[in-house]
């Protein structure tokens, strides 16, 4: 029964400071723990075993202490040049996804080494916003700093790709698991770890206040990204739960907050749905609320998902929406490409697999690619 077996640390969980703290218990210096840290991040080894200058006394404590990796690959989809989906198991028998993205030629040039890859956070995720299949499939549990960690790991392990960008909009709330994902976020941004600049990471959340104010406090440049979705609380309260728990007034109060501590510029996500929150009049309060805080608006023409009755606008009433925003002087994006990093990292590729497993007993939906 393996959900029963108590399951071992990873040690692609632990901070230097972790595991410094660890080998002074076993009368070991922090040379020891910067030894394994060389093994882990630079060599990048994946059995203790392999980890030669250290005895083997010491090799067999970390072995009953800790397991070297925690997600295994099961399959690629997508190929070179494109978004690739990539499905780790976990060691409970579930699954996560991470989705690489190269850089948007048009946006970057073509010289661009621009690499990005969008992470999980959690196994399914407990918000339930009306539109996302990550939402409607429920909760599952939180994932470990390792397995968060391993994600970029393991996913330039498989592809040989540089990942020097990171956004935290796959499965799950990330501000919902915030203690696993700062220590992945310090595991992430240091020279002894994977040595990403917090410059280059972009966390993302449907409004979770507390969390917000949390990391605005933490010391490192990260970027923010809101899912706003709705300029009003009627909008808004329709189709994200947590606006009840939140409001924008509150939500706003946590970015001016934000804005004070960071540097970066917010960005705020904004799905357009068609007859949901694509009013015109929406997309001027949406514009005040941006320049309040000097954020840059993203839309997102919605990807529809089987089984949901939401639509995407008309390109043309998309295109109007956007010009509300750029006539009131807010940079806005808008992007129609196909393979969007969003609708690619919604957990379908999960769902399908634990559905196959007898983990889910039916995938709730499926997005198609638009
Ligand atoms: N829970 C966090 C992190 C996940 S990010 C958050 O909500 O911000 C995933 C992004 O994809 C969110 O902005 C979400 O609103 C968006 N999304 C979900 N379903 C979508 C769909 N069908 N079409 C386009 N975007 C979608
Ligand atoms: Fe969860 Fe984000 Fe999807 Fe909402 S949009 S259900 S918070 S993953």
């Amino acid at each position: 029964m393996i959900g029963l077996r108590v399951l071992k640390e990873s040690i692609t969980s632990l901070t230097k400071e972790d595991l410094t703290a660890w080998m002074k218990e076993r009368g070991e210096t922090a040379f020891r723990s910067n030894q394994v840290l060389d093994w882990v991040w630079k060599k990048r080894v994946s059995s203790f075993d392999a980890m030669s200058n250290l005895s083997e006394p010491l090799r067999e404590k970390l072995v009953e202490a800790f397991d070297a990796r925690v997600l295994t690959h099961v399959e690629t989809q997508g190929s070179k040049d494109t978004t690739r989906k990539i499905l780790y198991k976990l060691r409970d028998g579930r699954y996560v996804e991470s989705v690489l993205i190269p850089a948007n030629p048009a946006l970057y040039g073509e010289r661009s080494d621009r690499m990005t890859l969008c992470v999980s956070s959690q196994v399914g995720c407990a918000f339930g916003c009306k539109f996302c299949a990550s939402g409607l499939a429920g909760f599952t549990r939180n994932l470990t700093a390792g397995e968060i960690t391993e994600q970029i790991l393991q996913t330039e392990e498989l592809t040989g790709e540089k990942i020097n960008n990171l956004v935290f909009m796959g499965m799950g709330e990330p501000m919902a698991n915030l203690d696993n994902l700062l220590k992945g976020v310090e595991v992430i941004t240091s020279d002894w770890g994977l040595g990403i600049g917090a410059r280059r990471l972009t966390i993302s959340t449907s409004g979770v206040v507390p969390g917000i104010q949390r990391l605005a406090d933490f010391p490192k440049q990260v970027r923010l990204a809101i899912s706003l979705h709705g300029a009003t609380n009627e909008t808004r309260s329709k189709i994200m739960p947590v606006n009840k728990k939140w409001d924008v007034s509150e939500l706003f109060k946590a970015l001016n907050y934000w804005n004070e501590h960071k540097k970066q510029r917010i960005t705020l996500e904004y799905i357009l749905i068609k007859d949901v929150n694509d009013n015109l009049d929406e997309a001027k309060v949406l514009a005040s609320r941006a320049k309040e805080i000097n954020a840059k608006v993203n839309l997102i023409p919605y990807n529809t998902v089987e089984g949901l009755e939401w639509e995407r606008p008309s390109e043309t009433h998309c295109r109007r929406f956007e010009k509300e925003l750029v006539n009131r002087g807010v940079f806005t994006t808008l992007r129609f490409e196909k393979g969007h990093d969003i609708d690619a990292a919604c957990g379908q590729l999960r769902l399908k697999k634990e559905t196959s497993d007898g983990l889910i007993e039916e995938a709730p939906m499926k997005i198609k690619s638009s």
